[in-house]
């Protein structure tokens, strides 16, 4: 059984694929490298002592990605492949609906031409727009704010219709809260092209000198210490819940949408404090307006993807933070 992995060198995919390869799937890999290296493939392999084929090969090439399926014996797909900057798709909307929605609809022709109707997808808890209830559960009304979020929705739409036109598909869509840290090897992490836009990437740069100092977007939020709380969820933990979403469509048809978070919130404050623990350096801040779009809290109610996938968040925040900084660490030593 092999387990086609779009976008698999990315961060989120690279974790998926290391956890695939330590429970003994056979993965094909592939990435067009838009927004990642060929080393962290590399990498993936050293952490597993595994070897997989992987094709830079642009989703869109449809013709490329007929021979793989004719290539292989894939029987399932994990499908990451995306642009993910909201500001970039506020600025580029026509780049993001090609790549992520078009992208999207290329794969699932492919492998419906080629029979293959198991699909893990990543999805964003950005569909659930300015959601205001917290926790927010899968049933939460949608609502997107950017062409981003958008592309994210579409796609979910689309495959909720493609289950419609056939009850063979099985497809889950994993909604992600805040991914963050890195492999607990240091070897591979979040590896963002120039200035983060993302807190954590930024703080750990901030942390190693890289930048001055963390800007804190709004501190008059009706929060605890008046900044925005998320869910920030260990890298390895979400990509664990790829298998567990794996294991579901395998063994059944049906299209289902799953909250992967650890169901806590933590302050912009909070997890300057928690990088200073980490890391035992001062990460110095200062406060700024708020970021246009952004929400106060955001925090998942998790308890779908206990119960219908047996899964949940298992390590801690501080773990999180050690594993980040561990990461950045090696990386500016020249390690990657
Ligand atoms: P990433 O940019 O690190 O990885 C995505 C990978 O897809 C990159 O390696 C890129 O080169 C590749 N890619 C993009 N378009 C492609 C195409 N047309 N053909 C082939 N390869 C292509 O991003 P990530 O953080 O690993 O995110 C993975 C998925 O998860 C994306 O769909 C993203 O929208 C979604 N997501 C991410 C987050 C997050 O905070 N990281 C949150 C919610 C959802
Ligand atoms: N944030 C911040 N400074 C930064 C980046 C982010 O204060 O440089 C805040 C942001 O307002 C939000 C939280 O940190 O409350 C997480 O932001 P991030 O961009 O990492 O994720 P988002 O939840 O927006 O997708």
């Amino acid at each position: 059984m092999a387990i086609l992995v779009t976008g698999g060198a990315g961060y989120i995919g690279s974790h998926t694929c290391v956890e695939l390869l330590n429970n003994d799937y056979d993965i094909v890999v592939l990435d067009k490298l838009s927004n990642s290296k060929i080393d962290s493939v590399n990498r993936v392999k050293e952490i597993t002592g595994k070897d997989f084929i992987f094709e830079q090969v642009d989703l869109l090439e449809k013709k490329k990605l007929e021979k793989i399926f004719t290539e292989q014996k894939i029987d399932a797909v994990v499908h990451f492949a995306g642009l993910k900057a909201v500001g970039e798709s506020v600025e580029k909307p026509l780049v993001y609906y090609r790549n992520n929605v078009i992208g999207a609809i290329v794969l699932c022709e492919v492998m419906k031409n080629f029979g293959v109707k198991k699909l893990v997808a990543s999805s964003s808890a950005t569909v659930y727009g300015t959601a205001e209830q917290m926790p927010i559960s899968e049933d939460t009304p949608l609502g997107v704010t950017n062409p981003y979020g958008r592309t994210k929705l579409m796609v979910e739409e689309i495959l909720r219709d493609l289950y419609v036109s056939d009850n063979a598909w099985s497809i889950a869509l994993l909604r992600y809260f805040n991914p963050a840290g890195a492999h607990e090897s240091g070897l591979i992490g979040e590896d963002p092209n120039g200035i983060p836009t993302n807190l954590i990437p930024y703080i750990t740069q901030v942390a190693i000198g890289k930048l001055k100092e963390v800007s804190i977007f709004g501190n008059d939020y009706p929060t605890k210490d008046g900044t925005g709380i998320r869910d920030y969820i260990h890298i390895t933990d979400l990509a664990k819940g790829h298998l567990k979403a794996l294991d579901k469509v395998i063994g059944s048809s049906g299209i289902e949408a799953y909250n992967l978070g650890t169901g806590k919130g933590y302050s912009v404050q909070e997890v300057i404090a928690a990088f200073e623990k980490a890391s035992g350096k001062k990460i110095p801040y200062k406060m700024v307006n708020r970021r246009p779009g952004d929400i106060a809290v955001s925090y998942a109610d998790p308890a779908k993807a206990k119960r219908e996938l047996g899964w949940e968040a298992e390590k801690d925040f501080d773990e999180m933070c050690r594993d980040a900084w561990k990461w950045q660490r090696n990386k500016m030593n020249g390690f990657y």
